[in-house]
C-alpha cells in the first residue's frame, strides 16, 4: 500500500478521535511531506539529530513531538521549537526542560513516560517516581513545563493479554494524577498496537511502520 492509503487505513481505525502522532523516525523530508500534504500535522521523531536535520527543511506549522531517550546535554537544542517531549523519564531531565524553556521564554508539554513494559531495556519512570515527580510539578517546582499527560509502550509481544494489562496499568496512574490535576495525554500504542491501546484508554498513539512502511533497521 501507498503512504496515502496507509495513513486513510490509519485514519479509519481512529474511530475515537484519538490524537495521531505519525513517526517519521528514519524516513525521508519527502515521505514526511507527503504525509503533511494529507493534512497531518502532529509528527514524532526519537533522536535529536535527526530532528534538527529535518526539522528546518520542512513547514514550520509541524507540531514536533521527541519520542526517544533524551539525554540532558541536547535539551538545548530543540528546547526552541519542540512542541512536545514524550520521553520524560527522569527529574534531571525535567529540570533542565524547564530551564532551558525559561532561558527561551516558553512553556514546553512534556509527557512522563512510565515504565510499564516486562522488558529489562525500555527507559521509563517507575510508577512512584512518576508520582513523585508529578507532585513537585503540582507544587509548582517546574514553572515553564506543562506535563500534559503520560507515555508508554507495553512489551513487544503477541501475548495481547499482556499487553492490554500493561495499558490498564498506565491508564489507572493517569487516571490517579488526572484526580489531582487535570492531565490531557495518554500516549500508548503503536503500529502493532495501537487498537488495543485505545480500547484501554489511549487518546494518543505513536504510529511509524503502518504508515510509513517499514524501516530498515529497528531502533
Ligand atoms: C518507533 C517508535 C514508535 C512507532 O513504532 P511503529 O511500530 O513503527 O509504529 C512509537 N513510539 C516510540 C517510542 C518509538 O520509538
Amino acid at each position: 500500500m501507498s503512504i496515502k492509503e496507509n495513513y486513510k487505513a490509519i485514519q479509519d481505525q481512529l474511530t475515537s478521535g484519538a490524537q495521531l502522532v505519525a513517526v517519521s523516525k528514519t524516513h525521508p523530508v519527502s515521505a514526511i511531506q507527503e504525509v503533511y500534504d494529507l493534512g497531518q500535522r502532529v509528527f514524532g521523531e526519537n533522536k535529536v539529530q535527526e530532528l534538527m536535520e529535518k526539522a528546518p527543511l520542512l513547514p514550520q506549522d509541524i507540531q514536533w513531538h521527541l519520542i526517544g531517550h533524551l539525554q540532558t546535554n541536547k535539551v538545548k537544542y530543540i528546547a526552541p521549537f519542540i512542541d512536545t517531549i514524550q520521553s520524560v523519564d527522569s527529574e534531571k531531565l525535567l529540570a533542565e526542560i524547564n530551564k532551558e524553556a525559561g532561558k527561551n521564554n516558553r512553556s514546553i508539554k512534556v509527557l512522563l513516560q512510565v515504565k510499564i513494559a516486562a522488558e529489562e531495556s525500555k527507559f521509563g519512570l517507575e510508577i512512584s517516581e512518576a508520582k513523585a515527580i508529578f507532585k513537585q510539578y503540582i507544587d509548582g517546582n517546574f514553572p515553564h513545563i506543562e506535563i500534559t499527560g503520560l507515555m508508554g509502550m507495553a512489551t513487544f509481544t503477541d501475548n495481547e493479554p499482556q499487553i492490554r494489562k500493561e495499558f490498564l496499568t498506565l491508564k489507572m496512574l493517569f487516571d490517579e494524577l488526572n484526580q489531582l490535576k487535570s492531565l490531557k495525554t495518554l500516549s500508548m500504542g503503536m503500529s502493532d498496537d495501537f487498537p488495543v491501546a485505545i480500547e484501554c484508554g489511549a487518546n494518543s498513539v505513536r504510529v511509524g511502520s503502518a504508515i510509513f512502511g517499514r524501516r530498515d533497521y529497528f531502533q
